[in-house]
């Protein structure tokens, strides 16, 4: 049976790194004969520029009857001053509410290869591998009432809501769990259960999932002390599953342990299964256009999209083993730091990944 993969390529960057990834899906499409069949639409700044809006209604209704999507990334300095309801990043947003894509995976694995290429010392980062599951759809980056009042005295007030409901958290912890089964079994659950009751509640529901886990061991951390223990000693985590905006920031800061953030790719699954995977990486329009992005972490998305979403492991590994061996050979782009290395652009980086496989 065919399985239908959405390609959106979004802008900056984007285009570029999502085409190599998409010569690499092509390659195991056909050498394992995978049926797998890619659709194409805009989403961000391009679907401003063609449709007035970021992601249309029609490009929702496809990517909900595609079994994955492949996302590069969107925004860029051309659309920084148009009005903010259709701003490119709503269309992300979209994409995530609508289909429900309330886990987000994010691997920070150091490849052996890169481990001077950290921001921290070989020997507190060689072999990490840390596995962030962040809550996608909830928490104080969608709760309700938000905004901007005016009090009485005059003065303006900005205000968010933080909460989660049990059911919510409790998929998300599952998500965590299972995950954590499938590797090195410890979970650690960050919270601020001193300050925040929404996070005493995570921390209770957390405690009532982890019995039916009896191989997986559960701990709890605040998030001020788990940012830095990530940074002072971060191979003590194996899966560590938090809220929205913790999480945003703990991924972000686990990413410059592995290297670059041109290697980390990341999923974002709903409860069917279905996922979009992307680069964890901005849009970078800094270097767009340049031919020198980094499409490691779009190829290694589109590998976990095969892991995940489609259940093509093999092909999966290929890849993944495909990439070790490029950085074997001592290829590097330009964002990553590693001394007396060749060089390569965006293209030359796919080529030798086509290469391998
Ligand atoms: P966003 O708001 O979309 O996260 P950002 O401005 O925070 O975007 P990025 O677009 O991720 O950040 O870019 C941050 C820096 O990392 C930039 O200097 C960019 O050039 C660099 N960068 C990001 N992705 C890559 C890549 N794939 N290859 C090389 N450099 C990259
Ligand atoms: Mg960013």
């Amino acid at each position: 049976m065919s399985k239908k993969v959405m390609i959106l390529p979004g802008d900056g960057i984007g285009p570029e790194i999502v085409e190599q990834a998409c010569r690499v899906l092509a390659a195991v499409n056909e050498k394992f004969n995978l049926g797998l069949e890619f659709v194409e639409e805009l989403i961000g700044g391009s679907s401003i520029d063609v449709h007035g809006e970021p992601l249309t209604d029609a490009a929702v209704e496809r990517a909900r009857s595609c079994d994955a999507i492949l996302l590069g990334a969107v925004g860029g300095p051309k659309w920084d001053t148009i009005d903010r309801s259709i701003r490119p990043e709503r269309g992300l947003l979209k994409i995530r509410s609508q289909l429900g894509l309330y886990a987000n995976l994010r691997p920070a694995l150091l490849y052996p290869q890169l481990v001077e290429a950290s921001s921290l010392k070989p020997e507190v980062v060689s072999g990490l591998d840390i596995l962030i599951v962040r809550e996608l759809t909830g928490g104080i980056y969608f709760g309700e009432p938000r905004g901007i009042r005016t009090l009485e005295n005059g003065e303006r007030e900005g205000y968010n809501t933080y909460k989660y409901s049990e059911s919510e958290i409790e998929r998300i912890g599952r998500t965590a769990f299972e995950m954590a089964r499938k590797r090195h079994k410890k979970v650690c659950s960050v919270d601020k259960a001193n300050v925040l009751e929404a996070t005493i509640l995570w921390r209770e529901v957390m405690d009532r999932l982890a019995p039916e886990y009896p191989d997986v061991e559960l701990s709890h951390m605040y998030v001020d002390n788990a940012a830095m223990q990530l940074v002072r000693a971060p191979k003590q985590f194996d899966v560590l599953v938090t809220g929205n905006m913790f999480g945003d920031i703990l991924s972000d800061a686990a990413a410059m342990l592995t290297g670059s953030i041109g290697m980390l790719p990341s999923a974002s699954l709903n409860e069917q299964g279905q996922g979009m995977y992307e680069p964890c990486h901005g849009s970078a329009p800094d270097i767009a256009g340049q031919g020198i992005a980094n499409p490691l972490a779009t190829i290694l998305s589109a590998s976990m999209m095969l892991r995940y979403s489609l259940g093509m492991t093999d092909a999966a590994d290929v890849i993944e083993a495909a990439v070790g061996k490029v950085l074997d050979q001592g290829l590097r782009t330009a964002d990553i730091h590693t001394a007396g290395n060749e060089k390569v652009g965006t293209q030359q980086m796919g080529d030798a990944v086509l290469q391998a496989l």
